[in-house]
């Protein structure tokens, strides 16, 4: 029998059901353990990431690694390509990404090839020769779609590994693995962690040798995750889907209800999800948006149970054609009505 993901989220890594066992897995501190076993040092091993790995692995069903953030994870990945390796890489992934992609190609060590992930057959058309096709969907903060059956699929046809950064949609809406990817990216924090305390990646494939290399790298890399990090985001994806659930019923709801205001040109919402996107006409009017609500938080970063939002090209690393009025919108779990009619007042006071 297979359970749900929404009760799998609830009875992974939980210690044996034995009389007086706890039942969350400790929060593990040691660097070192008594030899003779198969963990030796902290640094290959932790009981309180295995209890996560085992999670999250479930949710994906594959096996996940998990590193000290997203970003390490996604090293992780790309310190497997050869040098000067060819990357397939949307032109509207995280900035983070897109970042570290630009100083790598400075460095000749890899050659990204930016495309629109919603260009089907322009990003199948580009992977001959690459290395690595690198999907995001929904991207960070445009909030465009790719075709992932179509485009890991030819990747596979082509002997391209891929990997699809789920960090917006979370395996409760989308599950990459399934739909052809090799490997699958999460920043888990922001909606597995879910309370803006703390930063862990993760990474979930279904192929041993990608497992055995990102595991092996992590052992001498040193990019792990903290014990009580993995307990904390562990604890947050025990509640993803109810907070998941009501954040993205409140999202369509907002981005339904702030369509129609006069100072938004744009709503982008994918149909799923708790991100919105507002397009205001220019930055100075998205400025004074994120400087007068009450209720939503302006910080950057996502997925938390408070609302928050900022105008993305505040970061000079944001990609160019990310309009210069965009405004992020990461949707929380507080009452739909009070985000409603702080927004609207924001916007009010912006015209
Ligand atoms: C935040 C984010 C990352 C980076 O993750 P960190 O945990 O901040 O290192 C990668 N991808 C997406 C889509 C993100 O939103």
């Amino acid at each position: 029998m297979t359970e749900h993901l929404q009760t799998l989220a609830v009875t992974s890594g939980r210690p044996a059901t034995e009389p007086d066992a706890p039942l969350n897995v400790p929060v593990t501190l040691a660097s070192t353990y008594i030899g003779g076993g198969d963990v030796a040092y902290g640094r290959y091993g932790n009981p309180s990431w295995t209890a996560l790995e085992e999670t999250i692995g479930a949710l994906e069903s594959g096996r996940c690694v998990t590193f000290s953030s997203g970003m390490a994870a996604a090293v992780a990945i790309l310190e497997q390509l050869p040098h000067g390796a060819k990357i397939v890489v949307p032109r509207h992934a995280y900035q983070g990404m897109l970042a570290l992609l630009r100083e790598h190609a400075e460095r000749g060590r890899f050659e990204p090839t930016l495309v629109d992930v919603q260009e089907t057959d322009a990003v199948i058309q580009a992977l001959p020769g690459a290395a690595l096709v690198w999907l995001e969907s929904p991207t960070n903060p445009a909030l465009e779609l790719a075709d992932i059956p179509a485009i890991t699929a030819a990747a596979r046809a082509a002997g391209v590994p891929s990997v699809v950064d789920n960090t917006f949609a979370t395996p409760l809406l989308q599950r990459p693995l399934d739909l052809g990817a090799d490997v699958v990216l999460h920043s888990a924090t922001k909606l597995f962690a879910g309370h803006s305390d703390t930063i862990l990646g993760a990474i979930v494939t279904r192929d041993d040798d990608w497992y055995d290399r990102v595991v092996g790298y992590r052992s001498l890399c040193g990019a792990i995750p903290g014990a009580l990090d993995a307990f904390l985001v562990l604890r947050g994806i025990r509640t993803l889907a109810v907070r998941l659930e009501r954040a993205a019923a409140t999202a369509a709801m907002l981005a339904e209800r702030l369509a129609t205001h006069p100072a938004v040109v744009e709503v982008r919402y994918p149909g799923f999800g708790q991100i919105v996107a507002l397009v205001l006409s220019d930055a100075a009017s998205a400025d004074a948006v994120v400087r007068s609500t009450r209720i939503v938080r302006h910080a950057t970063s996502l997925g938390g149970v408070e609302s928050t939002f900022e105008r993305r090209r505040r970061w000079e690393t944001e990609s160019p054609t990310i309009p210069e009025g965009l405004i992020r919108l990461s949707v929380g779990i507080e009452h739909p009505d009070d985000l409603l009619a702080d927004l609207l007042a924001a916007l009010d006071a912006a015209r």
